[in-house]
């Protein structure tokens, strides 16, 4: 059921088998992209932890990752009360694809982007990359580069690289937000007061933890504690890394923690092939993050 290919049809087809396997799973449309693909996310509950994968389309791997931790905090959900308390108790938001468009082009090709196909496949060959290299959405709008966390940071670098107008990958777009598919996260966000989110990316078996001053203290335990449980190494993003991102917005904005975590090894998008060894290493992760929250939103009422 789960392995290292995506598309939209297969997220759809896992949506209906998880929504019908688990009466208590909620799936909420949280937006809609330029072509008017449903951006979809999954709660146990409002708040807690909020984890969001396929923000680049040849990073669809993450999508798959996300389905598959959720069928399972689901099913133990299901064999364990007490389980099933706290996680309701805390909260989980699941948001698998955030950029289904991305996707969609990456994974089947240029045609899948409708009216815009023309525009997607002008600028591929101005870049010079195949459609499986697509990051963007339907805008040619790098997502993790259009949060507001130094963006006008960020352009500066995008100019100094002669990244000037879209492009398969890292044009941050106008202003912030001005993408559907951030916008419907940040949405999202503001509305549910999460204590932690966590963004998977590819590749490079790396943990992100810092953004400015914000940064909370205890994220850096936080990153160490999951290098160690997993073998990733914590990093400090570089250039035009630096800013922008989900993680950074998340860090700035509710001063809270907040990781990307870079699953696997190799040139994106990864061999599905790698999937189940690398499944094991980024679940560790989410399962010592998601018992943490819980741990201190039992210790929030403890006080
Ligand atoms: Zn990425």
């Amino acid at each position: 059921m789960y392995s290292g290919e995506c598309d939209v049809k297969k997220c759809e087809e896992l949506q209906k088998y998880l929504t019908g396997k688990y009466c208590f799973l909620r799936r909420l449309v949280i937006g809609k992209t330029q072509l008017s693909r449903k951006i979809v996310a999954f709660t146990l509950s409002k708040g807690g932890l909020i984890l969001a994968g396929a923000f680049h389309g040849a990073e669809r791997i993450t999508a798959m990752m996300l389905y598959k931790f959720l069928d399972e905090v689901c099913s133990k959900m299901d064999s364990d009360s007490k389980f099933y308390d706290a996680v309701i108790k805390t909260g989980l938001t699941v948001v698998p694809m955030v950029n289904p468009d991305s996707v969609e082009i990456s994974c089947n090709g240029v045609h899948t982007a409708g009216n815009k196909a023309e525009f997607v496949s002008e600028c591929l060959i101005k870049a010079g990359l195949p459609h499986k290299k697509w990051q963007a959405n339907a805008n040619g709008v790098d997502i993790n580069h259009n949060f507001d966390a130094g963006f006008y940071h960020v352009k500066q670098r995008e100019r100094e690289l002669g990244i000037l107008s879209p492009s398969p990958t890292r044009y941050g777009g106008e202003y912030p937000e001005s993408e559907r598919e951030s916008s419907a996260l940040c949405d999202l966000c503001r509305d549910s007061d999460y204590s932690l989110a966590v963004a998977l990316h590819s590749q490079g078996r790396e943990i992100y933890y810092d953004y400015g001053n914000n940064t909370p203290s205890e994220s850096r335990k936080l990153a160490y504690k999951m290098a160690e449980l997993s073998g990733y190494a914590v990093s400090h993003p570089q250039g035009i890394a630096v800013g922008g991102g989900f993680k950074d917005w998340f860090i700035e904005h509710f001063h809270r923690p907040a990781f990307t975590l870079e699953v696997g090894l190799g040139e994106n998008p990864l061999s599905p092939d790698i999937f189940d060894t690398e499944y094991e290493k980024v679940t560790t992760m989410l399962w010592y993050l998601l018992d943490y929250t819980i741990m201190n939103k039992n210790a929030d009422k403890d006080l």
